[in-house]
């Protein structure tokens, strides 16, 4: 019989006990579908992971575990976000399968375009990015910051596929290779392209969440934009340098204009103009700490190599307590 490569799904769950239990069984089908038309092999499997949820999530993973041997689960011990939990989810996979396709648990990404992306995968392709072609569902709001997003990071140096989330193909060969980034502070999305190997997209339609609501508010939006760029890119201090280096000239110039009036003989009360000049320098130089600042702890950060993320519990292991036996 022909080998077919075996393909784990690495889905991500934060408080989704609504729209866990609509999503996991098309999941499940897909696994179905894709081995019955050959492409995959019957032993794949979709790993869900469980970031820290406060609700039921983590029973409704251990109950689908027991129903069917094709769901799997691993728990974090606390939230950690979801970059850690993908992050934790496909290194959990990268030695148990050949490829692996991550993709959120809410119903908007297309699951039908898993069928593309294997396809690629077969043709030759490493990793496989999803794209969104149109974003329509999403509101005006949503739609402009996100894709707001995409440009404001390229533009500070964090080169990211346009309109591309987390939903994605990556081999278990890349994986191998990406164990080795071993950074704390996470933007997969710009990070896998750093890897290399051959690499597509296969586009998609964005849909509704079939239930629930967004853990991504503008706030941890702004938050992952940063640590996107942080962790991409040195851009912004360089920027801060030009800034500094052309409001330098244009004091300087300033400097020798206030002089040539002085010794002319024109001194104004230039009230205005001053309060204005420290006013503006003063907001620059803070902005421009802040982010020196963002960098220097980004760097405290990592130079602590604390984990990444921690898995308390496996469906697959059992899981009580080991005492250490009374001699
Ligand atoms: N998620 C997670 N940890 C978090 C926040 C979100 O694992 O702290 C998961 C969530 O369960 C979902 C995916 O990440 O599967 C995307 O989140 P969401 O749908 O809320 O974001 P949006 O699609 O609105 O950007
Ligand atoms: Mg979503």
């Amino acid at each position: 019989m022909e080998v077919k490569p075996v393909l784990w799904i690495v889905i991500p769950c934060y408080n989704e006990e609504q729209v866990l239990p609509m999503t996991a069984p098309l999941f499940l089908k897909k696994i179905n579908d894709l081995s019955d038309v050959g492409k995959i092999s019957p032993n794949s499997r979709i790993l869900f992971v469980n970031d820290g949820s406060k609700d039921k999530t983590w029973q409704i993973i251990t109950d689908l575990a027991n129903s069917d041997e094709h769901y799997l689960g691993i728990c974090q011990s606390r939230n950690r976000g979801h970059q850690a939990a993908v992050l934790a989810g496909l290194m959990e996979a990268k030695d148990k399968c050949d490829i692996t396709i991550s993709i959120d648990c809410d119903g908007q990404d297309d699951i039908n375009a898993m069928d593309a992306m294997v396809d690629e995968y077969l043709n030759g392709c490493e990793i496989v990015y999803g794209v969104r072609s149109k974003r329509v569902t999403d509101t005006w709001f949503k739609r402009t910051t996100a894709e707001g997003f995409y440009k404001v990071m390229n533009a500070l140096g964090a080169e990211v596929v346009f309109n591309h989330a987390d939903y994605r193909l990556v081999s278990s060969l890349v994986l191998q290779h990406f164990a080795d980034y071993e950074e704390v502070n996470i933007f997969l999305r710009g990070m896998f392209p750093l890897v290399g190997f051959k690499s597509t997209s296969v586009y998609y339609e964005r849909a509704e969440r079939m239930a629930g609501e967004s853990h991504y508010p503008l706030r941890k939006m702004l938050g992952l934009a940063f640590d996107g760029i942080t962790s991409l890119s040195i851009k912004p201090v360089s920027m801060i340098t030009g800034i500094g280096l052309l409001f330098s000239c244009i004091g300087i110039l300033t400097a020798v204009w206030a002089v040539i009036r002085a010794l002319m003989g024109h001194t104004v009360v230039g009230w205005t103009s001053t309060i204005c000049i420290i006013c503006l320098l003063g907001g620059i130089q803070l902005v421009s700490l802040g982010v020196i600042g963002q960098y220097v702890g980004k760097t405290y950060l990592e130079s602590k190599h604390r984990p990444r993320y921690i898995i308390s519990e496996r469906t697959w292991e059992p899981t009580q307590r080991h005492w250490i036996e009374e001699k």
